[in-house]
């Protein structure tokens, strides 16, 4: 339920209704809007549709939220949201998600080691990418497979951001690792095969840390978004979108990405949205153009994958950008960006 303030509504109108919410057993969430307030009320359907909440004083009108997601719908929260990356004190721009600005999030698919991994954390910072990326656990479909370098990966990271001042984000797989991430990084990825996960979306969603939070390879855009809710219910605003291609009959395309969701994502939801056209294409030359399309639909960022030697890569090879190509990439959604009144 959604109750709207009037503009002359007080702050003791506010507190009174925050009280008897509580006493009813129900959870309150307050928007301060620029014109009037807005609470949104959570719990029991049943239980809140028998309150007279139009009583109270300073209420202007109750409005029910009729999708199944409540905290991250845009009924709720009718302005856009923007998530701010970059609590480290390493940091020296924080990346803003959201904004007039196309954030872009690039870095190797895995730490491979040291000097790899510094090396592209220059490439990103050099051709104006705002968050380094690179996963120190790995979610493979093989056993066999390299399994990221664990907490070695992420103290790698950790030199990379203090060598270039950016943001870093990286994959948790493991609730118990929850903890450590938070700390650590600065943003935490949900990845497609765990997004839902509900163990681990609730303790991302105990934190405050910002969660980037992919869609499921054969997951609806309206289960991402009760993913999403997963983590707001537990408290964690900082949340975006990411559509990275979901599974189709197609075959030229490792998966089909999937453009549309952004438009729809956007009217469904005031959260940030992203594309991975890395994952989403599954190879190098196609990222560019699908990349310029996401940003072109409103996506509010790009994410995508780098390496030196594609070749070598020891995950995601085929779909790596080599650095120079990164940079004809950056170029090209420059141009996007301007044409469709935003900047990269
Ligand atoms: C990744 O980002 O490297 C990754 C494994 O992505 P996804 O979860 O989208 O497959
Ligand atoms: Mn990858």
């Amino acid at each position: 339920m959604i109750i709207v303030m009037r503009k002359d509504a007080t702050e003791d109108d506010l507190n009174q209704i925050l009280a008897k919410i509580r006493e009813w057993g129900l959870k309150a969430n307050v928007i301060r809007g620029s014109e009037r307030m807005v609470v949104g009320v959570i719990g029991d359907e049943a239980v809140i549709r028998n309150k007279p909440l139009e009583a109270f004083p300073g209420v202007e009108q109750v409005m029910p939220v009729l999708k199944p997601y409540k905290l991250v719908s845009r009924e709720w929260h009718p302005e856009s949201s923007e998530v701010v990356v970059g609590k480290n004190h390493a940091v020296k721009d924080k990346a803003v998600f959201g904004g007039r600005r196309v954030v872009v999030v690039a870095g190797p698919c895995s730490v491979e080691n040291r000097g790899m991994l510094l090396d592209m954390a220059k490439t990103v910072r050099e051709a104006g990418g705002r968050l380094l990326r690179a996963g120190a656990f790995k979610p493979r479909t093989s056993p066999y497979a390299f399994q990221g370098l664990g907490l070695e990966g992420l103290r790698h990271l950790d030199e990379a951001r203090r060598l270039t001042g950016l943001p870093i984000v990286t994959e948790v797989l493991d609730p118990r690792d929850v903890e450590l991430l938070a700390e650590t990084a600065d943003m935490m990825q949900v990845g497609a095969r765990n997004m839902q996960n509900f163990i681990l979306l609730k303790a991302v969603g105990r934190t405050e840390c910002p969660v980037l939070l992919k869609r499921g390879l054969a997951n609806t855009i309206e289960e991402l978004l009760m993913s999403a809710e997963y983590i707001m219910s537990q408290g964690n605003p900082n949340v975006v979108l990411c559509e990275r291609g979901i599974r189709t009959f197609e075959k030229f395309t490792r998966n089909t990405v999937d453009i549309s969701a952004i438009p729809v994502l956007k009217r469904e939801s005031h959260l940030p949205v992203i594309v991975d056209p890395s994952h989403g294409t599954g190879h190098w030359d196609l990222v560019e153009p699908l990349a310029m399309a996401a940003v072109a639909a409103g996506a509010d960022g790009v994410m995508v994958e780098i390496h030196p030697n594609p070749e070598e890569a020891l995950s995601d090879g085929p779909q790596a950008l080599l650095p120079e190509r990164f940079a004809h990439m950056m170029r090209a959604l420059e141009s996007v960006a301007r044409a469709v009144g935003r900047t990269l």
